[in-house]
């Protein structure tokens, strides 16, 4: 006999682990399957886990702004004790600075006028007293380490930035995961793990299961493919991606850890910054180090991978985003001994996600997540829940999308903004920011 469930979702990372904790809530028994030994051991757990509301959709950013709350209020909002205890939600905020590249965040600014999202335009004196390690000296545009000029500053300054103070980060993204487990399993959510998925079952036209590697089958009506990096592979064993006008693949990433420099305690005192002027992100790390992402500009290559199959050592990408950063810290040092993360994004076509059904009944998918949707993946597992019910009571999401209500900040969204089959979004910054 086959085991049975009334939805089988496809990855225990982040967004997988919230969809199971909310249906689970909604009387859904769900079983959750996942490749690896533990919640969040995937992408997730390379995650940076920053939380922020800055987006270049207005959509984007209210979804961002109710993802907020959810950190915030963590302990409240799963409502389930953890044996390893809670992660921990730092409200650092967030200090994006304005630079033509970004349009001065004019947009930005009246997306969060539009949301009444709290915000502070600092100037060179209140950026360089809230960090007095910074020189704001312009780099732009960003380069490569061997091209004419890499290092040096331009003739201008970095003279603005917009602070957000509803925004921080996560110190442990596997263990949110597996926090968002436990809240799963207190309502009868089960998991799986150590199993690969490698067959979608259908039956009279819908989906009605999945087939492990070692034979195996469990039998569902509600099939949902969370399986970051690997979306488009399992999208592939559906048979679903022809309808699909986005598509999704991975992209390779590395992430550099570098100490704080003398006299000052980044860890402590840092906040979470997007500087655009070099292209990189940083947030404060354990250990009084600084975190340091990419922003990826037109000058790297992207490095397209196969889920499985990528290099998971630093390169010299790791020493060209140290050495971006430098310029805006001149008293960072930089280690011979290389620390950090290499991992995957999932990224669509338009660095926005999909979150949707798909041409086959019951196959569902929350996917194409572009590097930036840890933050939303209480709000996500919310959407995917109703979207789930809203296409299972027989409503047609693809001509009539549903409208949903974001309970914390009290708007409502269309759904369809989300859609596998829509236009390439342009209003996107087609980068992580989304
Ligand atoms: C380096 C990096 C930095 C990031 N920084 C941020 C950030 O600062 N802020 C932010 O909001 N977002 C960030 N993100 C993005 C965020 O982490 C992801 O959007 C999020 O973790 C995706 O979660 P997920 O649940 O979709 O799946 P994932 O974590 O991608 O997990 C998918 C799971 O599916 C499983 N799986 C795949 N195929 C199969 C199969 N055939 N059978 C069984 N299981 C399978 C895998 O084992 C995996 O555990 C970052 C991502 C990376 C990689």
């Amino acid at each position: 006999m086959a085991r049975t469930a009334d939805a089988i979702i496809i990855g225990a990372g982040i967004i997988g682990a919230a969809t199971a904790f909310e249906m689970a809530k909604q009387g859904y028994q769900t079983l959750s399957i996942d490749k690896n030994p533990a919640a969040g051991y995937g992408p997730t757990s390379g995650s940076c886990a920053i939380i922020r509301v800055h987006y270049s959709t207005l959509q984007g950013t209210a979804f961002a702004y109710e993802g907020y709350f959810y950190w915030r209020d963590w302990a409240e909002y799963l409502a389930a004790n953890d044996e390893r205890g809670h992660a921990i939600y730092h409200d650092t905020g967030c200090l994006v600075m304005c630079t033509e590249h970004n349009h001065y965040l004019r947009n930005h600014i009246a997306h969060c006028d539009a949301l009444e999202i709290p915000y502070e335009l600092w100037d060179e004196q209140q950026i360089t007293k809230r960090l007095p390690v910074y020189d704001l000296k312009s780099y732009w545009p960003p380069k490569r380490p061997d091209d004419a000029g890499f290092g040096e500053a331009g003739s201008g300054r970095v003279k603005k930035g917009v602070f957000f103070p509803t925004a921080g980060y996560v110190n442990d993204p596997q263990l949110a995961t597996h926090n968002l487990q436990r809240a799963a399993e207190a309502h009868g959510g089960e998991f799986l793990f150590n199993q690969r998925v490698s067959e979608i079952l259908q039956q009279g036209g819908r989906a009605s299961g999945i087939r492990l590697e070692d034979g195996s089958e469990v039998h569902a009506p509600v099939v949902i493919n969370i399986a970051g990096p690997a979306s488009a592979k399992i999208n592939r064993m559906a048979g679903v991606l022809a309808d699909m006008t986005i598509s999704t693949r991975p992209l390779r990433q590395e992430v550099v850890h570098v100490p704080s420099p003398a006299g000052f305690n980044f860890e402590k005192d840092g906040i979470v910054v997007s500087d655009s002027d070099i292209a990189c992100y940083c947030r404060p790390e354990s250990g009084n180090h600084i975190l340091v992402g990419s922003e990826d500009p037109e000058c790297d290559e992207r490095e397209w991978v196969d889920d499985e199959d990528y290099d998971r050592e630093f390169t010299e990408q790791w020493t060209t985003q140290a050495c971006r950063y430098a310029q805006r810290v001149p008293q960072l040092g930089i280690p011979s001994r290389k620390r950090g993360v290499v991992d995957l994004y999932d990224v669509s076509d338009d660095w926005i996600p999909i979150y949707d059904r798909s041409a086959l009944d019951g196959f569902y998918m929350a996917i194409g997540t572009s590097g930036n949707q840890f933050k939303n993946a209480p709000i996500a597992g919310k959407l995917m829940a109703a979207l789930i019910d809203y296409c299972e009571a027989g409503n047609d999401h693809d001509r009539e999308s549903l409208k949903f209500r974001l309970p914390r900040i009290g708007r409502e969204i269309d759904a369809g903004f989300y859609s596998r089959k829509r236009e390439i979004n342009r209003e996107s910054s087609f980068s992580v920011l989304g």
